[in-house]
């Protein structure tokens, strides 16, 4: 036998941009070793692909999906979505550095992510140790890490207060910083309306992204604003990059915030297509979706989410302070993005609580529980939501605009990425986004088969070859001979997601094959067990 295996007669779409050709794929030791439109050799395995696409797997340039890896090997609902490889670390959260004996306080801030994770032991500290640790375990997909700048601040002693980082804290941040990029980390990244990452002041970005920059690293950020300010903190990325001397920057899940502020993106993507001009890489992520998801007490004003969770809850309680955030929600703070004034109540959707009492409201939005449930009004609501669960609120937010959403995905800086997690595809609780389930058939059927915003080849770009040459990997995102054998072979006239906000746990269809490192993982549209992923390391 020649080859492990020979896909036949397929359409391959190779990632480039350009249109498809007909050829057939051996496949041999986890790469592509022939492409040519007849094979003569022979395989173990023979695929018959006629009728369908095969294309490069999907790198999914914006994954949470660290959050679940301690528990499982992971990536089911992205890997049936024809995800390869997931970039992990985002928005200034990841799972390292772990100071030695600081295990339990790491615990006490991930476990509001997930709280099934309360119970992890966690087998390593620095970002070497997690990086081998990910690698023994074998996930199904392969990953790439970043380190997020909310982990630096932690290690480094910051708990939460509202003050920039002293010089020593700023030498520790750069010390776990260095420690990380040597493991091979791509970059560092940053959630800027997080706290404590929200107290961070720009100088004190640029200082740490110059260490980022010694390493020919990127600066990947969920950037300050999305609505009201989202202009000001598209340019604080590009002013970050350039002063830091980054290779490039990343502007996290783009989208327009806010329906006051639809039809901003004509100009955030002017003030990108401008720095590109000016020699300073900038590129940006999407999701297909008109809906955020975020923690709900992210819409409080950045005084309340000040110190720990209990400093948070007991200044909640208070009704004088319930009075000072309805005036400020009213009013507006300088500076400040205030989606509540900004959505409205009737906008935010409830995923997930904690409270049993609470449990049926999962999936409605808060005007309608103030009705269900006989709160005097919706703030009423609002803040016994938080003080019951603990402030472990879970929300989508009907937010983005459809003329937006589509004028960034058809920028050429534009890529796609989830801003999910591979969940288990039967997971079931609350009612989290449908990000996680449908992002890529999403485009492949709503967005190129039946809207035509794009032709199939432009979105398959953005999923693979853009996000490859972004990450400056060489030898995955393309259908050539050489590269790893990650590959997607899905049916263009059938693919679609089904995943919806009220039934978010829904697998697409259309995508029988989905190879990653040369190994098959979903056969016939259903996973199997194996766990071909490696752990990618920055190319030196
Ligand atoms: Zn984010």
């Amino acid at each position: 036998m020649d080859y492990e295996i020979i896909i036949k007669d397929g359409r391959i779409i190779d990632g480039t941009g350009n249109p498809w050709y007909s050829g057939e794929i051996g496949i041999k030791d986890g790469k592509i070793v022939e492409i040519s439109p007849k094979i003569k050799s022979d395989a173990k395995k023979v695929i018959d692909a006629r009728g369908l696409i095969i294309c490069p797997g999907f790198i999914d340039i914006h994954s949470h999906t660290d959050y679940i890896l301690p528990g499982s090997r992971g990536q089911e609902c992205t890997l049936y979505q024809g995800v390869t490889t997931a970039v992990v670390g985002m928005c200034g959260e990841g799972m390292a550095p772990i100071p030695e004996g600081r295990e339990e306080d790491f615990l006490k801030l991930i476990s509001k992510i997930d709280p099934n994770l309360s119970q992890f032991e966690f087998p390593y500290h620095t970002f070497a140790e997690y990086l081998n640790y990910n690698e023994k375990k074998r996930n199904s997909a392969n990953l790439v890490f970043f380190v997020g700048y909310g982990n630096l601040q932690w290690a480094a002693g910051q708990g939460g207060e509202n003050r920039p980082a002293n010089p020593e804290q700023i030498q520790k941040m750069k010390g776990y910083l260095r420690e990380a990029m040597e493991a091979g980390a791509f970059g560092m990244s940053t959630g800027l309306i997080y706290a404590p990452q929200v107290f961070a002041k720009t100088d004190e970005i640029i200082e740490l992204a110059k260490v980022v920059a010694e390493y020919n690293g990127l600066y990947f950020s969920h950037i300050r604003g999305e609505g009201a300010t989202v202009l000001k903190a598209v340019g604080e990325v590009i002013e970050i990059v350039e002063k830091s001397g980054c290779v490039g920057g990343q502007i996290a899940h783009h989208k327009i915030s806010g329906k006051p502020y639809w039809g901003t993106s004509k100009e955030t993507l002017s003030l990108i297509e401008e720095a590109n001009e000016r020699g300073i890489s900038i590129t940006c992520d999407q999701y297909p979706y008109n809906r955020g998801m975020a923690g709900l007490m992210t819409a409080l004003p950045p005084w309340v989410r000040e110190g720990k969770n209990e400093d948070i809850l007991n200044r909640i309680r208070k009704p004088e302070n319930q009075e000072r955030i309805r005036t400020e929600v009213k009013e507006g703070i300088k500076g400040w993005e205030n989606w509540i004034r900004d959505e409205s109540f009737h906008n935010f959707f409830i995923s997930t609580v904690t409270h049993d009492k609470w449990k049926d409201i999962i999936s409605k939005n808060i005007t309608e529980i103030t009705k269900i449930k006989g709160f005097s009004d919706d703030f009423d609501t609002f803040f016994n939501l938080l003080i019951d669960n603990e402030l472990n609120v879970m929300t989508t937010i009907q937010s983005m605009g459809e003329e937006d959403i589509q004028r960034i995905m058809t920028s050429r800086y534009q890529m796609v990425g989830t801003d999910g997690s591979g969940v288990p595809a039967s997971f079931s609780a609350g009612a989290f986004h449908p990000r996680f389930f449908g992002t890529y058939p999403r485009i492949l059927g709503k967005y190129v088969r039946k809207e035509k915003v794009l032709t199939l080849e432009q979105a398959i770009r953005k999923m693979t070859s853009f996000p490859a040459q972004r990450l400056g990997l060489q030898d995955r995102g393309l259908i050539r001979e050489g590269n790893w054998a990650d590959i997607v072979i899905f049916d263009p006239e059938k693919v679609i997601d089904k995943a919806t906000y009220e039934q978010p746990y829904q697998l697409p269809e259309g995508i029988p094959y989905v190879f990653v490192n040369g190994v098959i993982v979903v056969e016939s549209g259903k996973k199997n067990r194996k766990s071909p992923g490696r752990v990618i390391r920055r190319p030196k």
